[in-house]
Formats: C-alpha cells, sequence, structure tokens
C-alpha cells in the first residue's frame, strides 16, 4: 500500500507498506484479520513475506478444520510455535471478527470497551526541517489533536522538541526513539527530561527491559515500552523490573487482540495505564486499534491513523473516518465493521494462498 508520505524513523524509511490479511470462514460467515510488520525486519525480527510463509505453513494448517470457542484456545494450538508474534496475530484476529460476527456483535462491546468513541492523537516522522515539523505540529493543533508524537532519532533530537515546545507550549507531546539509544546516552536524556514530555517511547534497544528499569530510575519523565513488550509475559516482567510506566499496545505485536486483551488487564491490575499504538495497518486492521482502545485502562489518545491520512487509496470499505476531529467512533455493526474492498484488494495483492479444511 503506498503511502501518501515516506514514514520516517529511527530505523529507517518507508515508501509502501506491506500487509497481511486472513480471511478466516467458518459456517457461512467471514472474518478479516490484518497483521502489518511491515516489508522488512527493522521494526521487529518479523516481515510481511515471512509472516505470510509462517502462517501458511505452520500456523494455518494448526487451527484449519478446528472448532475454536476462544481466542485463548486458538493461542494454545499455535503454542507449539516460538515467537512470531505477528504470524500468530494475523489468524488471533481473524478470529475475532469472526466470533464477534457469529455472536452478532460488534468486536469493541464483545471485549469489554466502555465507551465507542476514543481520543486519538497524531504522530509525525522526521521532517526535512524543524520549519516544516512546526508546520505540520501546527496542522495536527488546528485539527483538533490533544497531543502530538514526534519521531526522534539521533541527528533529529532535542532541539527539535524544544523549538516545539517553544511554539506550542501547552501541547501534549511525547517522543518515540524507536530504540535509537543506548545508556551511553544518559546526558542527552536528562537533558529531554526537562523539556515536560508525556512520556518517551522505546528509548533503548528491541526486547531490552533491564537498562530500560536503570533508565527509569534515572529520569522523571515515564518511560513508555513498545517494541521490547512482544507479549503479556513481558508485561509482566516489565512491571516487575520498573522497566517503565506506560505500555504502548499492538495487537500485531504481542500476538494478536486475546493477547492484547491480556496484557490491558495485567497493566490495569499493577496501575500501569496504556495506550494504542499502530503499525500503519490499512483501515481493516485500524478498525481492531479502534477496538480496543474502547477499554477502560487505555488512557491516553491512540496512534489511531485513518487510511486516507496514510494512504493514495485505503483497502476498507466503509472506511474509517475520524467522527470529530480528534476522535473516532467505533462502529455498531457486528464484528470490525468493515472489510478489504474487494476491487482493492485484488489491485495491491502480491500473493494469496487459500487453505481449506
Ligand atoms: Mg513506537
Amino acid at each position: 500500500m503506498p503511502l501518501i508520505t515516506p514514514w520516517k524513523t529511527a530505523y529507517g524509511s518507508d515508501d509502501a507498506v506491506e500487509s497481511v490479511l486472513v480471511r478466516m470462514v467458518s459456517g457461512g460467515v467471514e472474518g478479516w484479520g490484518e497483521s502489518c510488520p511491515l516489508g522488512s525486519p527493522t521494526y521487529s525480527p518479523e516481515y510481511a513475506a515471512g509472516v505470510f510463509n509462517v502462517v501458511r505453513d505452520f500456523m494455518g494448517p494448526r487451527i484449519l478444520g478446528r472448532a475454536i470457542e476462544s481466542g485463548r484456545q486458538l493461542q494454545d494450538r499455535l503454542g507449539c510455535f516460538k515467537g512470531n508474534p505477528f504470524a500468530r496475530a494475523a489468524l488471533d484476529v481473524a478470529w475475532w471478527d469472526l466470533h464477534a460476527r457469529r455472536e452478532g456483535q460488534p468486536l469493541w462491546r464483545l471485549i469489554g470497551g466502555v465507551s465507542p468513541s476514543i481520543d486519538v492523537g497524531t504522530a509525525l516522522g522526521v521532517a526535512q526541517s524543524v520549519d516544516k515539523l512546526i508546520d505540520n505540529v501546527r496542522q495536527a493543533v488546528d485539527a483538533g489533536f490533544k497531543r502530538v508524537k514526534l519521531k526522534y532519532c539521533p541527528g533529529w533530537e532535542t532541539s527539535i522538541v524544544e523549538s516545539v515546545k517553544q511554539a506550542f507550549p501547552k501541547l501534549v507531546v511525547h517522543v518515540d526513539c524507536n530504540c535509537a539509544y543506548t545508556l551511553d546516552d544518559l546526558p542527552m536524556f536528562e537533558r529531554l527530561d526537562q523539556l515536560g514530555l508525556a512520556m518517551i517511547e522505546q528509548p533503548l534497544g528491541y526486547g531490552d527491559l533491564v537498562d530500560h528499569a536503570e533508565l527509569q530510575r534515572r529520569i522523571t519523565t515515564p518511560i513508555c515500552l513498545d517494541e521490547s513488550i512482544a507479549s503479556p509475559r513481558d508485561a509482566q516482567q516489565a512491571i516487575k523490573l520498573g522497566s517503565c510506566r506506560w505500555i504502548n499496545i499492538k495487537p500485531a505485536r504481542v500476538g494478536g487482540l486475546t493477547e492484547a486483551l491480556k496484557i490491558h488487564d495485567i497493566c490495569q491490575q499493577a496501575g500501569v495505564p496504556c495506550w494504542v499504538g499502530s503499525m500503519l495497518e490499512s483501515g481493516v486492521g485500524t478498525s481492531v486499534l479502534v477496538a480496543l482502545g474502547t477499554l477502560p485502562n487505555m488512557k491516553y489518545p491512540g496512534d489511531i491513523l485513518p487510511g486516507d491520512k496514510l494512504y493514495e487509496r485505503d483497502l476498507a470499505s466503509p472506511a474509517i473516518r475520524l467522527s470529530d476531529p480528534a476522535r473516532i467512533t467505533a462502529p455498531a455493526i457486528p464484528g470490525i465493521g468493515c472489510a478489504p474492498d474487494p476491487q482493492q484488494l485484488t489491485s495491491m495483492t502480491t500473493e494469496r494462498i487459500v487453505l481449506e479444511a
């Protein structure tokens, strides 16, 4: 799916997004799942072609033709496979949509959402210049977004935050480092700590919990973990170690909606607030993020970007739109509330496989 603007972060620049969609059918009802690991293993060890192969060769055949009554049962069937949360998620999320449609219930209500309408924030990638970034922030503020996240990496650091804070002193701002730093960068984090950020997202390495705990002891700005949390167990250990004060939940990164719900509950019990993150999914995957955002321990506006802001053409039909400048409402119809538009899907598909029981 070609992006309107290339997405620049600490790990690279993406002009297009590669995603895996699963259509799961049972008893004449279909459900859709999407897992969007990006085209290369830069955000995490997984990538779209790899996820496709793992679903086709290993995980799909494990659940084909089985009666599966819960997301947990599906996860247990896949329990013999190590890691690969994005592949697991493609099937898990499709199961949840299928289940909600069979139950005749909107997904957000089925998973325990408290209100269908949620706040969303905006995320701004690395810009060509600080002036361009200030323009982008101004557009976001004018559009009504109540918080702005700035991608942050070597060469695009403290001075950009100072400029944004100077221009918009009251705006809620946080930075996302996408694993770009180590504890050797402590002096930079101590300077950043003075700037009143809402949080610092994933400052240190992918998968790290121990150094994050050390950094969190040295700064007062809350750390939010993203890439380091790939399972409920990671969330439990991060809380135990004091590695963060926020957790960003992305269903695809943690193995699906079943695991996302579990992490939500673990965090809620521990008094650690959460919020929803995005992998630049099409509208199909985004609709699951919206449902997740309706849960009670989601305490910060989500990174939920409607497809028309990201893509020249989005996949979802009906399209997901902001209901208010910075709010989005989960649909009242059964399931995730949308499906891929068949024509768009055909035009963008590079590979497809059918598994039949
Ligand atoms: Mg992040």
